[in-house]
């Protein structure tokens, strides 16, 4: 049987992060827990937190870490996720978020924070294909559409291109995301938890290397 595992996953917009998150939780037979899901999911499920976040979000305002944290560690404390792990999916996104979330998890719990690694130009020729469902946030892209005509295959929302997913805009997000991200990758590599990953290739081929690095890193660790 496949060991369990408790994985980050990092990777900017476009790196693939989603894609391999879910393969990896499959991999492992994990639960894959995707911040941007759980939220999306408080918010129509009309739940505290839910009213709580769509009012903040409305106003244009970002959540606080101790919202996104407090979120997190609910679905952490379940059964399911005790027993065998997780990947996290879109957080922490802060140093400030790692510390948080160390102090639930403890750092030395966490496997490893996977950092996906794709070139700009990568993500930008990605970018360009990708559509998204309006509704639940489903991606596809030109090379991957939804089964009929546009139509989510898991809620039949509309699957459109985002209106900021133009070139000018997906590079601001990108430095944004480089300049926020590269102290959480330092501080994940100083507590020797960080496995960078070259995510250019095929799915299949960048999840192979994944898990390779990922059991590289723990045998260096276990036979420490
Ligand atoms: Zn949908």
């Amino acid at each position: 049987m496949v060991p369990g595992v408790k994985l980050v996953v990092l990777g900017k917009q476009g790196a693939g992060k989603g894609t391999q998150a879910v393969a990896l939780s499959h991999h492992y037979v994990v639960p894959h827990i995707a911040t941007g899901d759980m939220l999306r999911a408080h918010v129509r499920g009309g739940t505290e937190l839910g009213h709580k976040a769509k009012s903040i979000m409305d106003s244009g305002e970002l959540l606080s870490d101790e919202m996104i944290i407090e979120m997190v560690a609910e679905r952490l404390w379940s059964a399911d996720v005790r027993a065998r792990g997780f990947v996290l999916d879109g957080c922490p996104r802060t140093v400030h978020q790692a510390k948080m979330l160390a102090e639930i998890l403890d750092v030395d719990e966490l496997d490893a924070a996977l950092d996906i690694e794709v070139p700009t130009s990568e993500v930008l020729a990605r970018l360009a294909q990708r559509r998204v469902c309006s509704d639940c946030g489903t991606n596809y892209s030109i090379a991957s559409p939804p089964r009929i005509n546009w139509t989510c295959d898991i809620c039949f929302g509309e699957v459109v291109q985002r209106e900021d997913d133009t070139e000018e805009a997906i590079r601001r997000r990108l430095e944004l995301y480089e300049r926020e991200t590269e102290p959480l990758i330092e501080w994940y590599r100083e507590n020797e938890l960080l496995v960078k990953v070259e995510g250019v290739g095929s799915p299949d081929n960048v999840l192979r290397r994944i898990i390779e690095s990922v059991e590289e890193h723990r045998g260096g660790r276990a036979s420490l």
